[in-house]
């Protein structure tokens, strides 16, 4: 369905948890969050029965995320509910990657296919100086096994910071040489509580493009350039992986966004930048009919805002005080 400023809101990210087992600097605050209790957080039941409404509305494609969403108990189960659902088209999710190795076969069986993992270093000291606890070798292990499965794509997400993995960007679009995977350069967000401490700055994906291109020249990927979703698509000479750049920060997309947002507290948020968010958890448990959930999405879609803001520090700070952890990035 259009919203007001007529883009097709058929996206829905949905956060299954605001747990994580990794403390990423760019994402939560040092001291971490205080975790929602169990009752606070959708059951996989409600989350469905937002989908399945949404769906009426014309979602068509869902990512799963967290938090960390491999940490849920029952996340296999709930994937392959989602995946025998009518109207979606497209289901995937956001991981960090450390439990996949142990999740990859299940996964891939419970039919999804398709998986990003988030990986902001190749050298294991930096890694974990990044989550605050992780351990790199189990990220990579995690990858070649859902490589090995069958995972396709294997979108790769890399937040780049200048002064702390700038120096590995090469590295990383290098791995598209030889591996089939779509290496995403994500440019640094500055909101929530962690950017009041973690002091990074956004590097620009024009920075990162001129760095790769000065060593092995990248082309953009079909005659007018590839896309997909946010990300800007291009292809290292000889490759059989590709680059992709989302530019939030350089390149605003806001006015091609059609994403929604279902947070684990069961607050539909249209904008990733902006608090305002319409609670379908009361609703839910207080016995609305369907009609009544898709008038409240509608409602939020309608009213999805044109901008975040996200050039103005000031205001980003004030409009979204959530970390990226319990919003699901
Ligand atoms: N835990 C999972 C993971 O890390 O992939 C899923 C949740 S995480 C919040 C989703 C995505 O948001 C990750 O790719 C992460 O790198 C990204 N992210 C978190 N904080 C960010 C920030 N401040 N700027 C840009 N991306 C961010
Ligand atoms: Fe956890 Fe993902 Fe945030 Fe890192 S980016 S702290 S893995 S939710």
């Amino acid at each position: 369905m259009l919203d007001n400023h007529k883009r097709n809101i058929n996206y829905l990210r949905v956060s299954v948890t605001d747990r994580c087992n990794l403390r990423c600097v760019y994402c939560m605050p040092k001291e971490g969050l205080s975790q929602l209790g169990h009752r606070d957080i959708l059951s996989y039941e409600e989350i469905l029965r937002v989908v399945e409404v949404a769906i009426k509305t014309g979602i068509a494609k869902v990512r799963v995320t967290g938090g960390e969403p491999l940490v849920r108990r029952g996340i296999v189960e709930f994937m392959a509910l989602l995946k025998d659902m009518e109207g979606l088209r497209d289901i995937s999710m956001t991981t960090n990657g450390i439990l996949l190795e142990k999740y990859a076969k299940d996964l891939y069986e419970s039919g999804i296919k398709r998986i990003n993992v988030s990986l902001d270093s190749l050298d294991s000291e930096k890694y974990r100086k990044i989550t605050r606890q992780g351990e790199l070798s189990r990220v990579l292990q995690g990858i070649a096994k859902a490589e090995h499965i069958g995972f396709s794509p294997i979108k790769i997400n890399v937040v780049a910071i200048d002064g702390f993995n700038d120096d590995e960007i090469v590295d990383f679009a290098k791995l598209t040489m030889t591996k089939p995977y779509q290496v995403r350069f994500i440019e640094y967000m500055p909101i929530g509580p962690a950017s009041l401490e973690n002091g990074f700055r956004s590097l620009s994906n024009d920075v990162i493009m001129d760095r790769i291109n000065h060593v092995i020249p990248i082309e953009p990927l079909g005659e007018n350039g590839g896309t997909d979703g946010p990300a800007r698509l291009y292809k290292m000479r000889g490759a059989v992986g590709t680059i992709g750049f989302i530019s939030a920060i350089s390149h605003q997309f806001c006015q091609s966004c059609n994403r929604l947002r279902l947070t684990a507290d069961g607050k539909l948020r249209a904008c990733l930048l902006i608090d305002n968010e319409v609670d379908v958890r009361s609703p839910l448990r207080n016995g609305c009919t369907d009609l009544e959930l898709e008038e409240i999405i509608k409602y939020v879609i309608i009213n999805k805002p044109l901008h975040g803001g996200i050039r103005c520090h000031k205001n980003q700070r004030k409009n979204c005080t959530r970390t990226m952890s319990s919003i699901g990035g």
